[in-house]
């Protein structure tokens, strides 16, 4: 059964033609983070595909565990869970850092054989172009070099893999003065190890999951280090990172023991925190926990009432963090919640009119979270775009993988689909299973191009409408909503297991084929 869908042009956008220099490819893969390189262990290991092309800006596979190196950067979910099924991550410890979980995606293609020459690193993707004669997509490229971007390769895929990432593009508020600081400032995710902090003045804007993994280490070193918090998070402890001799050898030698630690850990994750998205059986009991943590960590009132939230819990991404409120209680950090007024050459001054000085800022102010894609120009059926044609009403895919109007093309963490509750590595994995049979029935087709159905797209917004209305998410700001339509654009909000068992439909119910208008 096909859809009757209207594919002439509007006026203006010309579908891009296929260039004579086009590198053709049967799939095209943007990114080479967590999604990437899965996509890349499921396209030669379970779906037998050979010609692909894997296209990475940076010069490293790693995603956002390339880029954030800043003190303390760490996962706060268990490695054996934070890693795929067929590869199972055996470091033996709770929370792995930064190093060790680049070093598992580093690691991923040479443990399985896979072909690094399919990868093509500092290539960032511009333009994405659905051709509707030919069912194709064609991509434009710039190379990224030290000096800037220059015009880089084309490619025409036959379907495409958006594995982008939505923790990529740093969000630096533009805050009065700040080009007049005279010292370093920087983003978290573009950490500066030039600098060294060592006896100097460091101002942290922002209090989020990133802040709080930094400040205890900087604290350490820094002479002072000042917080600008705009608003209190929730803090939950996070238990001690070192296992005890007997597990930490039966977590590195046994394939049991991690699988077993695995399945434990996912469904403890899917018991305990995933019901806090929806006010569920928990969220009372571990906000009790949270507060309990911060009566003891921080017996100073007046402190205490500053870092207690006042939304429920799970409404913004929580915290898991011991070091956190101790951090705070230190004789060299203060906390500020006044109102940024502007930005000195010395300092920052608050509305009060205090200037507190400081030698270095980091801005540690999160992401450009809901722009998915925002550098990239997806044009799909009949040239319309992506962002001002389907997403006019607003950021959304199917299960965070499938868009009306994108025929052939697939994504790895799209609007809908991020869990703060679980492994977003375990959401890619079962976002994986459903691209693969997405393929599969392309392949099955001949002359049509795949694409979500519209009746599908209704009962998943039915769906998501509902998981919202019964949240708590719509209890605060945060990055999970349009900043200016208030629209909660993640998370998936309920458990893994209910992603799983959405990521397994018969696809033959939920997606359709599009006649090609070339044939
Ligand atoms: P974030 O959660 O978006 O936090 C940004 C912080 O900056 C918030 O405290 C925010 O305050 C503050 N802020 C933003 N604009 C500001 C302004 N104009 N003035 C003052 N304060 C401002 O960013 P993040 O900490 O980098 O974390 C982002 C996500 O990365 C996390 O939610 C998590 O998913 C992921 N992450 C994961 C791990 C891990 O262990 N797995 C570690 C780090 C990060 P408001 O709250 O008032 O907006």
């Amino acid at each position: 059964m096909g859809i009757s869908i209207d594919v002439s042009q509007p006026e203006g956008k010309k579908q891009m033609a296929t260039t004579e220099q086009a590198t053709r490819t049967d799939i095209l893969v943007v990114g080479s983070g967590f999604g990437g390189v899965g996509a890349h262990l499921y396209l030669e290991k379970e779906w037998g595909v050979k010609n692909f092309i894997i296209v990475e800006k940076e010069s490293n596979v790693g995603g956002i565990w390339w880029k954030n190196t800043y003190p303390g950067v760490a996962c706060d979910v268990p490695p054996q869970l934070y890693s795929y099924s067929r590869d199972i991550d055996p470091t033996p410890i709770r929370y792995p850092n930064q190093r060790s979980t680049l070093g598992y995606l580093e690691g991923l293609p040479g443990r399985h054989n896979l072909d690094r020459g399919h990868l093509r690193f500092n290539a960032r993707v511009y333009a994405l172009d659905y051709n509707d004669r030919m069912g194709e997509w064609t991509a434009k490229t710039k190379n990224v070099g030290t000096d800037g971007e220059t015009e880089g390769s084309v490619y025409v895929a036959k379907f495409v893999i958006l594995a982008a990432g939505q923790l990529d593009e740093p969000f630096v508020p533009g805050i009065i003065g700040q080009e007049v600081f005279q010292g370093p400032a920087f983003h978290t995710a573009r950490w500066d190890h030039d600098q060294d902090l060592r006896g100097k003045k460091v101002a942290v804007i922002g209090t989020g999951p990133s802040a709080t993994q930094l400040i205890p280490e900087i604290a350490k070193i820094a002479q002072n280090v000042t917080i600008y918090q705009r608003t209190p998070n929730w803090v939950l402890p996070r238990p001690s990172a070192e296992f005890g001799p007997i597990t930490k050898w039966a977590l590195k030698n046994s394939t049991k023991a991690q699988r077993l630690y695995r399945v434990g850990a996912y469904w403890l994750a899917d018991f305990l925190l995933s019901p806090i998205t929806s006010r569920g059986w928990s969220a009372g009991p571990l906000e009790w926990v949270a507060r309990r943590q911060l009566r003891k960590q921080v017996p100073d009132r007046a402190l205490r009432e500053k870092v207690t939230p006042d939304f429920p819990l799970g409404c913004k991404r929580f915290i898991l963090s011991q070091d956190y409120y101790p951090a705070l209680m230190r004789g060299n950090v203060e906390l500020v919640t006044d109102p940024i007024k502007e930005i000195v050459a010395t300092g920052i001054v608050t509305d009060t009119n205090t200037l507190r000085e400081a030698d270095i800022i980091v801005y540690a102010t999160g992401f450009h979270t809901t722009e998915f894609y925002k550098n990239m120009d997806i044009r799909g059926r009949g040239g319309r775009s992506l962002k001002e044609d389907i997403w006019e009403n607003g950021q959304e895919a199917y299960l965070g993988v499938a868009f009306e109007g994108l025929p052939n093309l697939a994504a790895l963490h799209g609007p809908g689909s991020f869990t703060a509750a679980g492994s977003n590595v375990i959401m890619k994995e079962h976002q994986l299973h459903l691209i693969g049979n997405m393929l599969k029935l392309l392949w099955s087709w001949k002359n049509a191009a795949i694409e979500v159905l519209p009746e599908t797209m209704e009962r998943y917004r039915r769906e998501r409408d509902e998981i919202i209305r019964n949240s708590v998410l719509l209890g605060c700001d945060s990055w999970y909503r349009d900043k200016q339509t208030g629209q909660v654009v993640n998370p998936y909000g309920r458990s893994m297991w209910s992603f799983r068992r959405q990521t397994r439909r018969n696809p033959r119910e939920d997606f359709g084929p599009i006649s090609l208008t070339g044939e």
